[in-house]
C-alpha cells in the first residue's frame, strides 16, 4: 500500500493539513490518507466551558468520519512505529503503509498514571479534571457542589497543552463560589510545577493582578506527585527543595504531566526528549526532508494550541508543496500562539504571542484587559471558525 501523503492523526493539525492540502490540488484526491484509529474528534478548547457547566459536552464532539475532508482517505488503524529511513509505517494492526511524504499530527500524551494513585480516582472524591473528555463534567459537579473548604487547581512541570488552562477553571471556580456566597468559607490555591503565572510579561501582569485581587493563594515549584482521592490528601513535590508537601482539599482539579506520544518518542524522528524533531520556522524535520510536524506532539517551543496549528498549517502546507517541487522552503512559523484566558463567567483576556513571548494582538484594544466581547469570542465565536472554518482548510 503507498499513498503520496500519509498522514498521522486526524485531530486538529491533521484535519487542517488535509483540509488545505486538497484544496490546493485536485491532484490530491485520493492520494491523501489520514491514519487515526478514533472514532470521534473534539474541540477540546471547550472542555473549560463544559468543567464550568457552560456547555454541555455534547457540543464538543462530532464522529471522527464527519470532519475527514472529502478526496482524503481515511484508515482507522493507529501508527505503532516510523521507519523514516525507507518512508514507510507500521500500524497496531501490523500493515506496512509506504509514502513519499509524511506528515505528524498525534497530537499529545496525557500521562495520568505518573500521578501515583491519579488513576484509581479521577472523577472521584472530588478529584476531576477537564483535560478528558470524559472528566470535564465531573468538574462542574465538583464546582456546583462545592460547599466550602479547600480548592486546589494544579499544573504540571511538563509542556502541556494550552498553558493557560490549569488557571482558567480556577477563575471560574473561584467566580462561582463568590456568586454563591461560598468564598469567605473557601481557600483557593494555585500549586503549579511553573515558576510563574504566564510566560508573556503584559498578561503576566494582569493575571498577578487578578490574583491578588481575589485572593488566591499561589504556591510555585509544586509539582503533583500522589494523590489519595479518599483521604482528600495530594501530595507534591517541591522542585527546589525537594520536600514533600502534602496539603488537604475538598475538591482538586488536576492537570497531569504530558509528553510525546510514546510511539514518537521511540523512533529516530524523535529530538533528545521524545518530541517529533521540526525546524520551528519550517516544520521541515532535520534529517528527513520529506518528513513534517504539526501542532503538540512537535518540538516547536511555542505554545501548544489549536490557535499556533492555525498558523502552522498553512506553512507546512506550502513547504510539503515546495518540497514536492524541488522548491525552497518558507522560514513562515514565527511561534504564534494564542490562549484565552478566561478569567470568571463572562470575563476573558485574550493573550496572543510569538516564538519571543512578544504579544501579537489581533484587536485594536488591549488585550490584556478582561473584556466580555472576548468571552463571546471564545464561547461562540471560534468554535465556529474551528468546525467551518478551519477543519475545511479555509481559514
Ligand atoms: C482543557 C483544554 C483547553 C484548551 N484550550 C485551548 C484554547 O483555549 N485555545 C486553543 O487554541 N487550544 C486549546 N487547547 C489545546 C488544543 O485543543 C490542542 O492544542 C490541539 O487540539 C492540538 O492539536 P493536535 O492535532 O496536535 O492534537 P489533537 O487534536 O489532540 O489530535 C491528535 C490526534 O492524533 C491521534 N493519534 C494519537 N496517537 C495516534 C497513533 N498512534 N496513530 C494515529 N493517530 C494517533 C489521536 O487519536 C488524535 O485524533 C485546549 C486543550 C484542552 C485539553
Amino acid at each position: 500500500m503507498r499513498y503520496k501523503v500519509v498522514i498521522v492523526g486526524g485531530g486538529t493539525g491533521g484535519i487542517t493539513v488535509a483540509a488545505r492540502l486538497l484544496r490546493k490540488s485536485k491532484a490530491f484526491h485520493g492520494q491523501v490518507v489520514i491514519l487515526d484509529a478514533a472514532e470521534k474528534h473534539y474541540y477540546q478548547p471547550l472542555w473549560t466551558l463544559v468543567g464550568a457547566g457552560e456547555v454541555k459536552r455534547e457540543t464538543t464532539e462530532r464522529d471522527e468520519s464527519s470532519v475527514i475532508p472529502d478526496g482524503a482517505v481515511w484508515r482507522k488503524e493507529a501508527i505503532a512505529e516510523f521507519q523514516p529511513e525507507e518512508n514507510y509505517v507500521v500500524t497496531e494492526a501490523g500493515t506496512k503503509i509506504r509514502y513519499e511524504y509524511l506528515v505528524v499530527a498525534a497530537g499529545i500524551q496525557i500521562d495520568w498514571g505518573k500521578v501515583k494513585g491519579l488513576p484509581e480516582t479521577i472523577g472521584k472524591n472530588g478529584v476531576v479534571s477537564n483535560y478528558s473528555y470524559d472528566y470535564a463534567e465531573s468538574t462542574w459537579d465538583a464546582i456546583r457542589n462545592f460547599k466550602g473548604g479547600t480548592a486546589i487547581f494544579t499544573a504540571p512541570n511538563t509542556p502541556i497543552k494550552c498553558g493557560g488552562a490549569p488557571q482558567k477553571i480556577m477563575y471560574l471556580a473561584e467566580d462561582y463560589f463568590r456568586k454563591a456566597g461560598l468564598r469567605d468559607r473557601s481557600k483557593v490555591v494555585f500549586a503549579s510545577g511553573g515558576t510563574i503565572i504566564f510566560g508573556v510579561k503584559k498578561y503576566a501582569n494582569a493575571l498577578s493582578n487578578i490574583v491578588q485581587e481575589r485572593d488566591i493563594d499561589t504556591e510555585f515549584f509544586h509539582n503533583l506527585v500522589e494523590i489519595d482521592g479518599e483521604k482528600h490528601e495530594a501530595v507534591f513535590e517541591h522542585l527546589k527543595t525537594h520536600e514533600r508537601v502534602s496539603m488537604h482539599f475538598d475538591m482538586i482539579h488536576v492537570v497531569p504531566p504530558m509528553s510525546a506520544p510514546d510511539f514518537i518518542k521511540r523512533s529516530a524522528l524523535a529530538d533528545a526528549n521524545g518530541w517529533l524533531d521540526v525546524n520551528k520556522h519550517t516544520l521541515q524535520h532535520p534529517k528527513f526532508a520529506n518528513v513534517f510536524g504539526i501542532g503538540d506532539c512537535t518540538n516547536a517551543p511555542t505554545a501548544k494550541t489549536g490557535a499556533a496549528i492555525r498558523k502552522q498549517a498553512p506553512v507546512l502546507v506550502d513547504n510539503l508543496v515546495a518540497a514536492m517541487n524541488n522548491k525552497p522552503l518558507q522560514e513562515g512559523y514565527h511561534g504564534y500562539s494564542s490562549c484565552p484566558l478566561i478569567t470568571g463567567y463572562g470575563r476573558l483576556v485574550l493573550a496572543e504571542f510569538d516564538y519571543d513571548n512578544n504579544p501579537q494582538e489581533t484587536f485594536p484594544f488591549d488585550q490584556s484587559k478582561e473584556r466580555f466581547s472576548m468571552y463571546l469570542l471564545k464561547k461562540e465565536v471560534l468554535p465556529v471558525v474551528y468546525w467551518d472554518g478551519m477543519l475545511k482548510g479555509l481559514m
